[in-house]
């Protein structure tokens, strides 16, 4: 009687150390459903990423040819790298009715948005600012150096939570999942989403 055949574009954004990679990952533990959107990156690997899955690690010049040849989605510079979410990949899982995740940042974020005004925009608090210092450094990937500049971009990012949709604090983890499950549920559940058939 109701269909609905397309999945979810789900738009996750927040400052660096927020935990939006930590949140990702356990909600695709939980939710065969969800297909997580592999981006381009010009940065260099951390320790045990793996090419392919965490990121799709190319030089500047791999990374310029696909921006010539319009394959991203969106692309963005943070922090003295690219970032691009290629564009077949969410389009192909869209399609088969599969819920595709995107782990964005902010300025990337809104050109989706631009592009896909029906997805799902998810902007992740840290629980304060202490804390997220405290997770990035806690984290032990970044130098120092790299470390004050994405905390001076996070004072920028904080700023632009109003652009989004829905608001999440990554305070404990499984609640905050909780919480972006609910969001989908009821998103799922949006009459513009849904064909009623009377027959
Ligand atoms: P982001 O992807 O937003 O940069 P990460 O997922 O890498 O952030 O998380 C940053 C650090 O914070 C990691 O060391 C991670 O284990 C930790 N972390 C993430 N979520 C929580 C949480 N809810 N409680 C405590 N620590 C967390
Ligand atoms: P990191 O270097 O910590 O993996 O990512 C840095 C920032 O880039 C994070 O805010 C992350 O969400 C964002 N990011 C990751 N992939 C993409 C992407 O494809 N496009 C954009 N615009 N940002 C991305």
């Amino acid at each position: 009687m109701i269909t609905n055949d397309k999945g979810l574009l789900l738009v996750i954004s927040g400052p660096s150390g927020t935990g939006k990679g930590t949140v990702c990952k356990r909600l695709l533990e939980k939710n065969e459903n969800i297909f997580l959107s592999v981006s381009a990156t010009t940065r260099k690997p951390r320790e045990g990423e793996i090419d392919g899955v965490s990121y799709h690690f190319y030089d500047e010049d791999k990374f310029k040819n696909l921006i010539a040849k319009n394959q991203f989605i969106e692309w963005a510079a943070f922090c003295d790298n690219y970032y691009g979410t290629p564009k077949a990949p969410v389009e192909e899982n869209i399609n088969k009715g599969k819920d595709v995740l995107l782990e964005i940042e902010i300025e990337g974020a809104m050109k989706v948005r631009s592009k896909y005004p029906e997805g799902v925009y998810i902007f992740l608090f840290p629980p304060n600012i202490e804390t997220l210092a405290d997770r990035l450094r806690g984290r032990g990937t970044e130098t120092e150096d790299v470390i004050a500049k994405r905390l001076e971009r996070a004072k920028q990012e904080l700023e632009m939570c109003t652009k989004y949709n829905y608001y999440v604090v990554n305070d404990d983890l499984e609640k905050a999942v909780q919480e972006i499950e609910a969001i989908i549920v009821a998103e799922k559940a949006r009459k513009e989403r849904n064909k009623v058939n009377f027959n």
